[in-house]
This record gives structure tokens, C-alpha cells and sequence, in this order.
């Protein structure tokens, strides 16, 4: 039977000093983001500042992932491989970071805009980060999988967006995928409880039109299969006794 991971307080002070590391890591990467800059180098810049601080890039090598960080952008919703392209003044790209700490692995993802992006897009963008944060004030003692899902549904399609079904959240701590999925759409008081002491990875990856992905020919970058704009958002989240604590 798949279970749980919980983690010791020693365990529990690690994971928040690599949630740390990767919150700053994606905040510093944000501020490279302009015009004309490639997602390579934003993927070099997000690499140093891991390992600079101790860390390691919890992505680079998984599965043979060549990256640092997956670097999606517009129609790209998830594992964008970092290069040559260039990012174009009203773009959207998503900066999806993991960080290994004292072996213990964190997970987030911010989505921001390139220059100036259209107010529907903000709009967009806004709306999956609300989604992200009302799932994360869910957490309370007893909360099911389930909760999390349907809150995270209800918020997006309320605002007139989709959750790309096939990508869902998860459990993370020694590995960076594992027990349980938590996905993006579903029932409240459904699924596994959460207990206390344990860490998800919360991730809404909506888009404004379909709810359906295609994969690229790369293999890796998995696109929204109408070509809308897509937005991902993610914090790894502690349960605690009387709450929840974002490390990321
Ligand atoms: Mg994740």
C-alpha cells in the first residue's frame, strides 16, 4: 500500500531551508525575465543560485531532463526544456523549479508575464494563483485529496478557465513524485486524508480554452492541444497541526 511520507522535525527544518532556497531561486529568476532574454540563460541563472546557496537542482538529470528549472511559455503548460528561444515582449512563461536540500526535495512554479501582457491574460494568471491559494487555506485537520481538487476546480472555472486534467499535483519529500496525485479536478470529501506532517506539492496548470494537452516533439514540453495560453502555479505545502505552512 502506497503511503504518506512524514517527516521528522529535523526532516521538516531541511525541506524549509530548500523551500527557501527555491522561492528565492524562482523570485531572482522572475527578475531576469524581460524581452530578448532566452530561456537558457534564465536557466543558468536559476541553476547558480541553487547551488550557490548548497543546494542542488532537484529537475536537472531526472529522467534525463536536461534542465535547472522547466521553462514553458505561452501555449507550453508543463516541462519546457530551457534554450535558445527567445522571450517576446507579452509572452507568459512559467519558471518550474525543484531543489534537493539535505536529500529532501521542494517543488514550486510562478507564471509571469514577458513586458507587458494584455489584461486578460493578468486576469488569467491572477485567477490560477487565487486558485493555488485557496486550496492551500483548505488545509485543516482532516481534509481529503479530494478538497483540494475541488477547490482548486471550482475556483478556476468559476473565473471561465480549464484545469489540464492529465497533470495533477503530488506527493514529494525523498523523490520528487510520489503518493498520492493531487489532482486539479474532483469531489470534495473524496480521496485519501492528509495527515499531519506530511508535504504536497499543490500545482493548478489551467489554460483559457481547452482542458486537453499534446506533446511536443521533443518528448518533454507538453502544450495545451488548442493552442491557448496556459498558467502554473505551485508551492510545496506543510500540514501542521493547526494548518499549513507554504515552504516554497
Ligand atoms: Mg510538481
Amino acid at each position: 500500500m502506497p503511503s504518506f511520507q512524514i517527516f521528522t522535525p529535523a526532516e521538516i527544518e531541511s525541506l524549509r531551508k530548500g523551500g527557501k532556497i527555491l522561492h528565492d531561486c524562482l523570485q531572482e529568476t522572475a527578475r531576469h525575465v524581460r524581452p530578448g532574454i532566452s530561456t537558457g540563460e534564465l536557466d543558468l541563472i536559476a541553476e547558480a543560485y541553487i547551488r550557490s546557496h548548497g543546494a542542488s537542482p532537484a529537475f536537472k538529470g531526472y529522467r534525463g531532463f536536461p534542465g535547472s528549472l522547466c521553462i514553458s511559455v505561452n501555449d507550453e503548460c508543463v516541462h519546457g526544456i530551457p534554450g535558445p528561444r527567445l522571450l517576446k515582449d507579452g509572452d507568459i512563461v512559467s519558471l518550474d523549479g525543484g531543489v534537493v536540500f539535505d536529500g529532501l526535495i521542494t517543488d514550486a512554479c510562478i507564471t509571469v508575464g514577458v513586458g507587458t501582457i494584455s489584461p486578460a491574460t493578468q486576469k488569467f494568471l491572477n485567477s490560477t494563483k487565487q486558485a493555488l491559494d485557496e486550496a492551500c487555506r483548505m488545509m485543516k485537520p482532516g481534509i481529503r485529496v479530494g478538497d483540494i481538487s475541488h477547490t482548486v476546480q471550482t475556483v478556476v472555472e468559476k473565473a471561465g478557465y480549464h484545469c489540464l486534467r492529465a497533470l495533477t499535483g503530488h506527493g514529494l519529500g525523498n523523490t520528487l513524485h510520489q503518493f498520492p496525485d493531487v489532482p486539479n479536478v474532483g469531489k470534495a470529501g473524496t480521496g485519501p486524508v492528509v495527515p499531519v506532517g506530511t508535504i504536497l506539492a499543490i500545482e493548478p496548470i489551467t489554460s483559457m480554452g481547452t482542458r486537453d494537452i499534446r506533446e511536443a516533439d521533443d518528448h518533454w514540453t507538453l502544450l495545451s492541444d488548442d493552442g491557448s495560453l496556459t498558467a502554473h502555479f505551485e508551492h510545496t505545502v506543510l500540514f501542521v497541526k493547526n494548518g499549513y505552512e507554504i515552504l516554497t
